[in-house]
């Protein structure tokens, strides 16, 4: 597999995915992944050590409530669904349900599908109407954010009133293909303004006593936030 991430080493990386990735990714996530690989957008798909970590973390707050926010074919959806128990639920955003559909015969055949109510729109609408509802104020334990950078910001503020105390948000993509510690000029035009966002987010959050952040450099950065207050 080609190095997806900020790893340095091509050997390391995969030293890492056949020794403790891969013997215990499920395998309906393998066949998910094998499904995603001919797709021209691929490369968006959930890295499967980042899988790993995100399973590992709904299952330390037993996660039964879930948002995710950025679908595509569904790899941390499906992984999600996997994860938490069979009366959990995951209320899935998209604006685009045409990749979603490529890995839903692959989530029907899993058996999960009941856990998702997919919602093919723009993030934010959602969030605000969930939002007008009180019985979805801190309800949420957990929630996974992949999608579009520029409103990064808004997700968190909304997100931070849906989620419980105690409750995980992961943001993906904070390091920005290690570009946020590049000079703006040594920056390929069409990835600056994503710097930028990605730049002015990693400072309010670090800056947010709300929560408590770990910074994770795999995949492409992971910032992993629990609600403190
Ligand atoms: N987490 C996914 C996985 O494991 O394969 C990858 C998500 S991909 C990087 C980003 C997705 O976010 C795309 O499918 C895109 O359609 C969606 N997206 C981008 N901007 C959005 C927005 N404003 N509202 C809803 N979805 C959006
Ligand atoms: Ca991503």
């Amino acid at each position: 597999m080609e190095n997806k991430g900020l790893l340095q080493s091509r050997e390391l990386y995969q030293y890492l995915l056949e020794t403790s990735v891969y013997p215990h990714e499920l395998q309906p996530l393998k066949e998910l992944r094998d499904v995603t690989a001919s797709h021209p957008w691929a490369t968006m798909a959930t890295a499967p050590d980042a899988g790993q970590l995100i399973a590992m973390l709904l299952k330390l707050i037993s996660a039964k409530k879930t948002i995710e926010i950025g679908v595509f074919t569904g790899y941390s959806l499906l992984l999600t669904a996997l994860t938490i128990p069979d009366d959990g639920r995951i209320v899935a955003i998209d604006q685009n349900r045409d990749t979603y559909e490529i890995g839903l015969p692959i989530i029907r055949k899993a058996a999960v599908e009941h856990k998702i109510d997919f919602i093919e729109s723009e993030a934010l609408p959602v969030l605000d109407k969930l939002l007008e509802e009180n019985l979805n104020h801190e309800a949420f334990d957990f929630a996974f954010v992949d999608a579009d950078k520029l409103n990064y910001l808004k997700y968190h503020e909304k997100l931070l009133k849906l989620l419980k105390l105690g409750g995980i948000v992961v943001y993906d993509n904070t390091l920005w293909g290690g570009l946020v510690a590049l000079p703006e000029e040594s920056v390929a035009e069409e990835m600056k303004a994503g710097r930028h966002f990605t730049i002015e987010f990693n400072k309010l959050l670090a800056a947010d006593t709300r929560v408590q952040i770990s910074q994770v450099p795999l995949g492409d950065g992971i910032t992993i936030c629990k609600r403190l207050h």
